[in-house]
């Protein structure tokens, strides 16, 4: 590792890039005092595009009063913010994941809004601003990434007038019903508006954003985009982001992730069906709904064959540990776990229970030989960005069966139309779309899972990143 000091705009050590990607969290982790880098699927297919053009990646290093450091590090060069444990709190637990998470998620919590606590994500948000301008090369291409940075774009400008700007956002961009609640909205959409271009997953959330710049901060409206108060192009759009296709697809096809496939089957007893769902324990991706529905399915097929034994249909349930100290992830926590109880408690038998459920996270290989292991991927989130496990899961499953049932309200369904799509929010659907799944003849599931296939190969991340970029130069 090397560290220096930047010497004022573009002229240090860490000056000479010509491209810049900022973001809360790095794609590397310190673990036992070393950087290493940290796994994370669509971090993964952004490094894969951004170390062939020598790019540098300013963010937190994830751990309170970590001293700032530059280095190099897997092929790219990187730039660390410091924040102190109250900034944490202030600008990542509150503004951010208690506050910005529930509203632009169809306000599926309350958010808290606390003032002391903007001025703190204000604050970090122009930590990042002079970091970056203090790195960036002059006429530099820089890329800003998501909610806890969203003033990032406006004071980059201010401090670096030069550079070329682009603001993605990962998650949905609400409706003008619910935006209009958020105490600090101006300042967001200006603070957006910074950027030459600003890109959404879906094209709704774009249009969301248009008619709020409109409306709230004088934007007119103009094609692919908008004209900002002072006279400036700022064009809007819809970047579906996507996976590194070959990455999953080459596990997938490993001899040995074959095997470890068949070997989850039986220790699961050999069920006829395998249901499975992988979400961050967060309660935007509908896990209680799901396991409710699930319960209601068991019930169903336990009156229409009256023999009661080994369940016939079970569900892996992966939750992956978040933010835990959000009070609202904490219940949700509870609710869920109460949920597997209750549906294992009446529907398991001895050695074999309904719900096989982990609360932990698993490395990639290990969740691919589940996503070869089973015959139905239940992907029902209430709400969400795009969600990359269905994606995952159809480059795993390549020209082969296995039905994906998929919530209308993520992302992926406007690119997914051929899966079975659900509204997760009607228990009565959940369980239709699950009976749907299960039912579905092979042939059926074989020639969707190829349109699924073809609607991901349209788009992978490397797709992605390049047709942002194209259009923030062009
Ligand atoms: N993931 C993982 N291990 C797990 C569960 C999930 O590495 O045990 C990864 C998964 O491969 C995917 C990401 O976490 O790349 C989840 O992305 P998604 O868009 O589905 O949801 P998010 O957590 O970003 O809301």
């Amino acid at each position: 590792m090397s560290t220096s000091d930047s010497g004022g705009p573009g002229r240090g050590a860490f000056g000479g890039h010509q491209l810049v990607v900022v973001a809360n969290r790095l794609p590397v982790a310190l673990v036992d005092g070393e950087w290493r880098s940290s796994p994370g699927g669509l971090v993964r297919a952004l490094l894969g595009f951004l170390r062939p053009t020598a790019a540098l990646w300013v963010g937190w290093a994830g751990t309170a009063d970590e001293p700032q450091a530059e280095f190099a590090s897997d092929g790219i060069d990187v730039a660390t913010i410091s924040l102190a444990a109250e900034q944490i709190r202030g600008y990542y637990d509150s503004i951010s994941n208690d506050a910005i998470w529930p509203l632009y998620h169809d306000a599926l919590r309350t958010s808290t809004y606390d003032n002391d606590d903007w001025r703190i994500y204000a604050e970090v948000n122009e930590r990042f601003a002079t970091r970056t301008a203090e790195v960036a090369a002059e006429g530099a291409v820089v890329w800003v990434h998501d909610y806890q940075l969203q003033l990032v774009p406006a004071m980059l400008r201010r401090l670096r007038p030069d550079l070329r700007i682009g603001f993605f956002l990962h998650i949905p961009f609400p409706p003008q019903e619910l935006f209009m609640r958020f105490p600090w909205r101006e300042e967001v959409l200006e603070g957006m508006l910074g950027a030459d271009l600003i890109g959404f997953q879906r094209r709704v959330a774009a249009e969301n954003f248009i008619s709020l710049a409109h409306r709230l901060v004088d934007a007119e409206v103009v094609d692919d985009g908008v004209r900002t108060a002072d006279g400036r192009f700022v064009r809007v759009g819809s970047f579906p982001v996507s996976i590194d296709i070959d990455e999953v697809a080459g596990i997938a096809a490993d001899p040995v992730t074959v095997k470890a496939a068949a070997r989850i089957r039986r220790r699961l007893g050999d069920p006829p069906t395998v249901l499975l769902g992988v979400d961050r324990l967060d309660y935007t991706k509908g896990i209680g709904e799901r396991l409710t529905a699930f319960g209601e399915l068991l019930r169903n097929r336990a009156i229409a064959h009256a023999v009661p034994g080994r369940p016939e249909v079970v569900l892996v349930q992966i939750a992956v540990p978040s933010r835990e100290n959000v009070g609202d992830y904490q219940a949700q926590r509870e609710h869920v776990e109460q949920l597997v109880g209750a549906v294992n408690g009446e529907f398991a038998t001895l050695g074999y229970p309904a719900v096989h459920y982990l609360h932990r996270s698993l490395p990639l290989d290990q969740l691919i030989a589940l996503y070869l292991a089973t015959d139905v991927m239940v992907v029902t989130p209430l709400r969400d960005g795009m969600n990359l496990v269905a994606k995952e899961f159809v480059a795993a499953r390549g020209v082969g069966d296995g039905v994906l049932v998929l919530s209308e309200f993520a992302g992926a369904a406007d690119e997914f139309t051929d899966a079975v799509i659900v509204n997760p929010h009607d228990p009565h659907a959940l369980v239709e779309a699950m009976e749907t799944a299960i039912a579905m003849p092979r042939d059926e599931a074989i020639r969707r899972m190829s349109a699924l296939q073809d609607a991901l190969l349209a788009n992978d991340a490397q797709h992605w990143a390049a047709s942002f970029l194209e259009h923030l130069v062009r």
